[in-house]
């Protein structure tokens, strides 16, 4: 069909959307094979509290694709989502980040750290998965009040009861919830005070433009407000600038996240900016 033919013609046949469905399902037989050959890898990025102290690191998962180099969740996690293979990677995810934290438990300087780990709602809503959780913080000897989850408003989607049970049944076992993206999902304020949450986390597309735009600074203003009078910690995610930081401790901001304080990097390589160099 000729270029130009008409904006309202409806087009049967797109080469390039056949050309993306291909790369697409090669993505996802790559994906699953790579999982077993544990081509997945963990990044880490401090979160640091007001005296700019690293109080926790969250895991972000990475591929390390043989062919395309190291991929970013952005290009694989939804296509795991759609295909099932999100609940192979999250159990891996949680195994590595779970061993992650044990190892830090045995070192000084990294034994306080806590480890976040993001969940998917699928991930999550899946029968097993308190026990999944708690299998991988035993075979890796890891301090469950170490490890804190990382929910996205979706799951209030689905059946809420359910999921204040299973959130009560971890965190009886010690294990902490954080909101992640807190502001960009539909959580009705009546749903969030009943979830047995910890923390939110403030989405970083406020934080983006809390200088600029009047809106996002009564948004971030107002999700501190709340989290203090729901009696949640809250962390602002994607600080970049330190005048992002000054706005946000001015409003009683507790613990910040973003690329002024460090990026997404290797375990070894956090450890060495949070250790005392041996030179
Ligand atoms: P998220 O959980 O909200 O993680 C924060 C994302 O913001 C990370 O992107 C991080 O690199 C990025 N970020 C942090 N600070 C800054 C900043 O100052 N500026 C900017 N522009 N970005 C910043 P990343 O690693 O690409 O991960 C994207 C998303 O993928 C995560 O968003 C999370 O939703 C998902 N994800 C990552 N790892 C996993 C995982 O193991 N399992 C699941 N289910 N999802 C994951
Ligand atoms: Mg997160
Ligand atoms: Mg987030
Ligand atoms: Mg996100």
């Amino acid at each position: 069909q000729a270029k130009g033919a008409g904006r309202n013609v409806v087009r049967f046949f797109d080469p390039s959307l056949l050309a993306q469905m291909r790369a697409r399902a090669e993505l996802e037989t790559d994906l699953r094979l790579g999982l077993p050959r544990d081509e997945l890898v963990l990044y880490y990025q401090p979160v640091v509290d007001a005296g700019g102290a690293t109080i926790a690191a969250e895991a972000l998962v990475r591929w390390q694709h043989p062919q395309r180099g190291l991929l970013a969740p952005g290009e694989f996690i939804e296509l795991a989502e759609q295909s099932g293979l999100i609940l192979a990677l999250g159990r891996w995810v949680l195994d590595a980040a779970c061993r992650q934290l044990a190892q830090w438990a045995g070192q000084p300087g990294l034994r306080e750290l806590s480890v976040s780990v993001n969940v998917s709602a699928r991930q999550f809503r899946q029968s097993g998965f308190a026990q999944e959780v708690l299998a991988a913080v035993q075979a890796s000897g890891a301090r469950p009040e170490r490890l804190r989850l990382e929910l996205t408003e979706s799951l209030m989607l689905s059946d809420i009861e359910e999921s204040i049970a299973k959130m009560a049944y971890l965190r009886a076992q010690g294990v902490s919830f954080s909101l992640d993206d807190f502001g960009t999902g539909y959580s009705s304020l009546s749903y969030l005070k009943r979830l047995p949450l910890d923390q939110l986390k403030i989405d970083r597309t406020f934080v983006r433009d809390v200088l600029s735009d009047p809106n996002d600074a009564a948004i971030v203003r107002t999700i501190l407000a709340l989290a203090q009078s729901l009696d949640l910690g809250v962390v602002a995610e994607g600080v970049e600038t330190d005048s992002q930081l000054e706005f946000l401790r001015q409003h009683g901001c507790p613990a910040f996240q973003g690329y002024l304080f460090g990026r997404p990097v290797p375990a070894a390589l956090l450890e060495s900016s949070l250790l005392p160099s041996a030179a």
